[in-house]
């Protein structure tokens, strides 16, 4: 297993630098994004272990934004450490409350923070919710961001993975293409139902060499589910 990757969210370069710096040191890998903006694009890719998140971001603040990633299907277990200039308490309490983890405040100490980063890793990494695992073998790492059946390494989208997340965390439960938009892409996203079919087709492609595809069953005239047994129905 490869050293936890940490996402840095600063807008302030030489703190970035810094963050990215003292974090390499101590054995992480480090991604930076200077906004909300550039952080989402990054985690369409690889999934870090914990997001270190400034408070004060141009556009979207740390907190808009820890509360956009609670939100998520996907990413609401990341957990988050805020770093904030403000030590008054009623921030730290709105933070707490949209799901931050922990908070440091600047200018911190490089040993409090590195303290922090460890404390918060260890108490997300007793939940076990890494890996899931449906039948036939098939199974998501969350942390190599990865799908595997059995010996196979399953290829697939960012959306298809995300997509795939959910239905393996909901089983057997029926989904209309509409609960789908809300539940995977959020309720932001302006896209249409068919785009749902789109997807689960290429899911479907996705996982068909091992004869997975058979789990995500189409309701006729209702949505799709996914179904914890390997059927041939
Ligand atoms: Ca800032």
């Amino acid at each position: 297993m490869s050293e936890p990757k940490i996402l840095v969210v600063e807008d302030e370069a030489p703190v970035r630098a810094l963050l990215g710096v003292t974090l390499e040191a101590d054995g992480f890998q480090v991604l930076e994004a200077a906004d909300a903006e550039e952080a989402e694009s990054l985690l369409e890719g690889d999934l870090p272990a914990l997001i270190l998140l400034d408070w004060m971001l141009p556009r979207t603040s740390g907190l808009e934004f820890t509360r956009r990633l609670r939100k998520d299907e996907m990413l609401r277990e990341v957990p988050i450490i805020m770093l904030t200039a403000r030590g008054e308490e009623e921030y730290k309490v709105a933070g707490l409350e949209a799901g931050v983890d922990d908070y440091v405040t600047k200018p911190f100490s490089t040993r409090e923070l590195l303290a922090r980063i460890r404390a918060v890793l260890r108490r997300a990494g007793s939940d076990g919710a890494d890996i899931i695992e449906a039948p036939g073998d098939l199974r998501i790492d969350l942390a190599r961001h990865a799908v595997t059946a059995g010996d196979m390494v399953l290829t697939m989208g960012p959306t298809e993975f995300r997509l795939l997340h959910f239905f393996m965390t909901h089983p057997e439960r029926v989904y209309s293409r509409d609960q789908l938009l809300d539940r995977v892409w959020g309720r932001n996203a302006y896209i249409e139902e068919r785009t749902v079919d789109v997807h689960i087709r290429r899911l479907r492609k996705a996982m068909e060499t091992t004869g997975h595809d058979r789990l995500i069953q189409t309701v006729r005239g209702v949505g799709y589910r996914f179904s914890a047994q390997l059927t041939t129905a």
